[in-house]
């Protein structure tokens, strides 16, 4: 019996090419959603420039109506997830809307996700937001870390924190994920099994 390693996916950059120039990359569909995360932001970036605007600390914040986010999806690429030898798991600033907002449109179940102890925030030691609490969640067991922001203080951290094998891929967000990514996917799977976990 061999314990399937952990797939943790990023939306925005792997399978939202949302820095492709120009224009929708071929075999993409165009979806325009609104996370909460979005219109969160969207939201706090409209009351900060209103404040500039008026130099009053304490002006209330126009009510915007916030503009829908453009998002790129594969439809192929829920069942090439789903057919390599891994448990799927979100790893995304969208965390539980992914399931809603993302899944459906793509072909993916209902998947686990990390609940993040600090969305977006700012790491004392440079790491990515993310990192501590991937290999926390991990909690030893094999993964890859599939994300477009990842620098090489992120792996080298990893290597150093996470007992079990571990692999952080970049991808890029002009270009998301490519056949060559889920062939390096199955590959590091059959690679780095590990009888009997
Ligand atoms: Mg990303």
């Amino acid at each position: 019996m061999t314990q399937q390693p952990l797939l943790l996916l990023d939306v925005d950059g792997p399978l939202n090419p949302y820095a492709a120039p120009k224009r929708r990359p071929e075999g993409y569909d165009t979806h325009r959603l609104r996370p909460s995360w979005w219109v969160a932001k969207q939201e706090y970036l409209a009351a900060v420039q209103a404040r500039q605007a008026t130099r009053a600390k304490h002006a209330k914040p126009p009510a915007v109506r916030v503009k829908p986010l453009r998002v790129w999806l594969n439809p192929s690429h829920g069942e090439a997830l789903l057919a390599l030898p891994y448990e799927l798991v979100w790893a995304t600033g969208w965390m539980g809307e992914a399931n809603t907002h993302i899944g459906p449109h793509i072909g993916l179940p209902e998947l686990p996700y990390i609940r993040w102890s600090d969305l977006f925030g700012a790491d004392p030691d440079g790491l990515h937001w993310k990192t501590r609490d991937v290999v926390a969640w991990a909690a030893g067991r094999p993964f890859v870390w599939v994300d477009d922001e990842l620098g090489p203080q992120d792996g080298e951290w990893i290597a150093a924190h996470h007992p079990g094998p571990a692999l952080a891929l970049h991808v890029n967000p002009r270009i998301g994920l490519l056949a060559e990514d889920f062939a390096r996917l199955r590959e590091w799977a059959e690679s780095s099994a590990v009888p009997g976990a």
